[in-house]
Formats: structure tokens, C-alpha cells, sequence
């Protein structure tokens, strides 16, 4: 179980020509339109980047809200609330006077009529397609994920891991003589990737420091926070200095590191390694990894490795003149690139340019990644930080640097200064505002298929 995993194929073929083919020319007004599909970090940032180009913007998404999903964690764990993490589409939009919204969930494309299709409402004309719809959870169909555990890709999986977490421990307090069998002060995260050691650390930070004060009967002590990582260590892919210092971390902040050993079934409150152990929990959430959307399937297009839909060289969709993919959904045959935000950001600004390019009658370019590097935080005063020139930070440094990166990449001047003002309180004071049991039941996108049963 790898988190974040990362397709690294070699070449099968020798790489395509750099050119989108004979792009159309304005079909459904004076101005090309882009048809944007997703509003996440690759779809938000192409319409920045194309605000004020002489084209028309009709952005798709089936949210009405970006969601900075690298922050979902600290929803889940009562550090930020909802609104300090997304930001309505409309709202973001309204500064653009070239683009508009539609709120719908994308189902399929007409090439030949160049009409993308919803599930409601009238198709959608475009004159250039951009794909950015992003990835799923993967599950790699081990038995019991969907139903027994909790996701971590939307801010309805944030509440509800939110909700049950916090459920669970007031339901330890009513039957503290069952708290081992019943598992109710257990938390297991699968997947020790970014994600996992992210939920880890905040999750032992919330018992240790805020339940424990809140729940002072409680006899704290006995709750377990587990990461099962199928690898030896923790962030796999890491540098093996700072997998280790990570490991040291975690365990220093009471987390149960099970590593070398995949989950391989996960049941009502219990979930079992290879190694036939049986770790009863009654909280389960799975950050093992992701796969392409599988909108992409439904696209007719090429779709490689993890089901990525297939793009040269300048992110052009072969074969389909005019359509573009980006981001997490999206990999160059030759070279595909991790599924990280910084990937879906460069990329949408090359396809941006792209399409001046291509307006401008002038020829296609290949994309170029540049490698910003990789971090992780454990908690507090505690990250790891992989930055450009082989420069590698860890503790209140590495931390820092997290700090003012996530800070920098939200969207919106008041989400930063209400994600700032939460955690300078929270270090000051340890209070985590977000302890509200709200009886989270949106319907899912993802795992867990149905509500928590009311207690
Ligand atoms: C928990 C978590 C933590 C992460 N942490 C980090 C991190 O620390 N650093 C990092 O670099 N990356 C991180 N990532 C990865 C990062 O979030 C992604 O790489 C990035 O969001 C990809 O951007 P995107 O534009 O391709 O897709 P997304 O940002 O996922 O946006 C896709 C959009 O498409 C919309 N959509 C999907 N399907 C449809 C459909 N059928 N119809 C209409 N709309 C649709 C979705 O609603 C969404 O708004 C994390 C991811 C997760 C889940």
C-alpha cells in the first residue's frame, strides 16, 4: 500500500509529435470557448491564467466550491473548518469577466459535435476541452475498503471522519469496560504516504493534548493511533534519513507504526495485515493511494497506467484536436508525472499558453515539470521538506517551510488569514474549534457508502 503512488513507466513508443493536430477554429461564438472540466489546482489555475485572454470560459465542475484537499486532514481532525479550506467557484470566477460556471457532473464527450455532456441539463459547446477532473481514492479492490473505511478526497469525507471520530470517544466514555474489544479509542490510518503521517500525527496530537482535557474521566491513555504502511518505512520514496526521523516522531507522539505488512481485508471495526494480525478499530481511514478519475473512461480517449488519460508531449489529448488534459487525470506517455498540485498548476499554465499559441497560429511546445520538491508534516515543529538543489529540511524548519507553502497556495485572502489566525491559537492554546459532532450525511463521492447508523 503506497501512498501517493506515482507511475514511473518506461517508454513503450518513441514519443509523438508535439502538435494538437488542426485545432478548430470558433465554432459557438466570435471568441474560442475553453471548456474547463474540474475547478481543482489544475482547472482554478487555467482560468486565472486565461482572465484575460480573448477567449470565452464556461468552467464545469460538479462541486460549486475549489477544495484544497492537502488540508482536509486538519478538518477531519477539528484544527480548520470547512470554509477556511475551499472557496466557491462563483465567487472566484465573478473577478473574470470572460468566464462563467455550471454546476454538473460530467458523464461523457461528443467529439464529433465538440459537445461536452452532463447528466443534467443541455451539453455544454466547446472549442477547446480542457480536462482537469483530477483522481480517486484506490482501493486496488482489497476487500472491505468501500464499506469499513473512511476516505480523505472531499470535505463531506473530512466531516464525516470528523463526526465518527468524535462520536466514538463520547461512546468510550459511556462503556470505558469495553473500550479494547469495542475499539472506539482506536484509530487506524492505512497508507503511511504524506497523507497517512499527516492524519497520524494530528490525530495522536488531538487525543494527547485537546481530548484529553475534554474528556478528563477518560482514561486517554488507552487510545491507539496506528499507520499499517506496506512498505518498510514510512514516506516511502523519501530520503531514508528522513523516513527514519519521521518513524522517531510519529512513535515519540505515541503513534503504532505496522510497517511491511499490507492490509489485506478490512472488516465491521477491525481490519487484518498479511501477517494474519487482527487490530480491532473503530475508526478506519484509508490514504493508501489514488487512481485516475474514472470520468476519464467515459471520455473516449487514450488511457494509460492508473488509468491517467494518455497526452503528448504540450498536454494535447491525442487524436482529439482541441481537447487537453491536466493534472492528477492526466500523464505524458513518456513521462508521467507525480499526481501532486504543483504538477496540476504547471501544467495548466502551459496549456494557457497553449492555447494563445495555437490562436496565435503559432507552434505547440513541449510541457516541462519543474520539480518543486516534496514535504511532509508530522505535527507540531516536526516536518520534513525535500526542496530544489538538494536542499532537505526537517523540524521547526522543515515545519516552517510547510507552514508558509500551504499558506501561500490557499485560495483567497480570508481563508489565509482564518487558517493563520486558527493555527497560531491552536499553538498558544492547543484548542481545536472544530469538536462539533454536526451529523455530517451528505451523500458520498467515494468510500463508505452509507451514514453511520445513529447510536
Ligand atoms: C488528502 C490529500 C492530501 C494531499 N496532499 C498534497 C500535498 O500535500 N501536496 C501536493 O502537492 N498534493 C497533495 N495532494 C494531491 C493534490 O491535491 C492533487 O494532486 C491535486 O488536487 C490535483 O489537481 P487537479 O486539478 O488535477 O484535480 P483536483 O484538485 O482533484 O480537482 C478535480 C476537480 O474536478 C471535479 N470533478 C471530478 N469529476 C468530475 C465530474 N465527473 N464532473 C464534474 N467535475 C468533476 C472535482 O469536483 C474537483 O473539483 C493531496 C491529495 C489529497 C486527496
Amino acid at each position: 500500500m503506497a501512498a501517493e503512488p506515482v507511475a514511473h513507466t518506461p517508454p513503450k513508443d518513441p514519443p509523438r509529435e508535439t502538435d494538437a493536430g488542426d485545432l478548430p477554429t470558433p465554432r459557438h461564438g466570435e471568441r474560442p470557448r475553453v471548456v474547463i472540466v474540474g475547478a481543482g489546482f489544475g482547472g482554478v489555475t487555467l482560468a486565472q491564467e486565461l482572465a484575460d485572454a480573448p477567449v470565452d470560459i464556461v468552467m464545469v465542475d460538479r462541486r460549486n466550491h475549489h477544495l484544497f484537499q492537502p488540508l482536509i486532514y486538519q478538518v477531519a481532525t477539528a484544527s480548520l473548518e470547512p470554509s477556511d479550506v475551499a472557496y466557491p467557484v462563483r465567487g472566484l470566477l465573478a473577478k473574470m469577466p470572460n468566464a462563467t460556471f455550471r454546476l454538473g457532473e460530467v458523464v461523457g464527450v461528443d467529439h464529433d459535435e465538440r459537445l461536452l455532456l452532463l447528466d443534467e441539463g443541455d451539453p455544454v459547446a466547446f472549442d477547446h476541452l480542457v480536462i482537469a477532473a483530477g483522481a480517486e481514492t484506490a482501493t486496488f479492490g482489497i476487500p472491505g475498503v468501500d464499506e469499513h473505511a473512511y476516505g480523505l478526497k472531499s470535505l463531506a469525507d473530512g466531516l464525516r471522519l470528523r463526526d465518527h471520530l468524535l462520536r466514538e470517544v463520547e461512546r468510550a466514555e459511556g462503556r470505558r469496560h469495553a473500550i479494547e474489544e469495542d475499539g472506539s479509542l482506536s484509530v487506524t490510518i492505512c497508507g503511511g504516504g504524506p497523507t497517512g503521517v499527516e492524519l497520524a500525527g494530528a490525530t495522536a496530537e488531538l487525543f494527547n493534548h485537546v481530548l484529553a482535557r475534554d474528556f478528563p474521566e477518560l482514561d486517554i491513555g488507552r487510545a491507539r493511533v496506528v499507520l499499517a504502511e506496506m512498505d518498510e518505512n514510512v514516506l516511502p520514496g523519501y530520503p531514508a534519513d528522513q523516513q527514519r526521523y519521521t518513524a522517531e516522531q510519529l512513535r515519540e507522539r505515541g503513534v503504532e507504526l505496522r510497517l511491511g505488512q499490507p492490509v489485506t481485508e478490512i472488516r465491521d471495526r477491525e481490519l487484518e495485515l498479511e501477517d494474519g494480525t487482527v487490530i480491532r478499530s473503530g475508526t478506519i481511514v484509508w490514504a493508501a493511494g489514488v487512481q485516475a478519475n474514472p470520468l476519464a473512461g467515459a471520455l473516449d480517449v487514450e488511457q494509460g497506467p492508473g488509468g491517467r488519460i494518455v497526452v503528448q508531449d504540450n498536454l494535447a489529448v491525442p487524436d482529439r484536436p482541441g481537447v487537453w488534459a491536466i493534472g492528477d487525470i492526466a500523464a505524458v506517455e513518456r513521462e508521467p508525472h507525480p499526481q501532486l498540485a504543483p504538477v496540476a498548476i504547471q501544467g495548466a499554465k502551459h496549456v494557457a499558453e497553449e492555447i494563445r499559441r495555437h490562436e496565435q497560429g503559432e507552434p505547440a511546445r513541449p510541457f516541462r515539470y519543474r520539480d518543486k520538491g516534496t514535504m511532509a508534516t508530522i505535527g507540531r515543529r516536526a516536518a520534513v521538506a525535500n526542496l530544489p538543489f538538494g536542499l532537505k529540511l526537517r523540524g521547526t524548519l522543515g515545519w516552517a517551510a510547510w507552514l508558509v507553502l500551504h499558506l501561500l497556495m490557499l485560495l483567497g485572502a480570508r481563508n489565509r488569514v482564518s487558517v493563520l489566525t486558527n493555527w497560531a491559537w491552536a499553538y498558544f492554546t492547543w484548542h481545536k474549534p472544530g469538536r462539533l459532532i454536526i451529523g455530517a450525511s451528505e451523500p458520498q463521492e467515494g468510500l463508505r457508502a452509507e451514514p453511520d447508523p445513529p447510536e
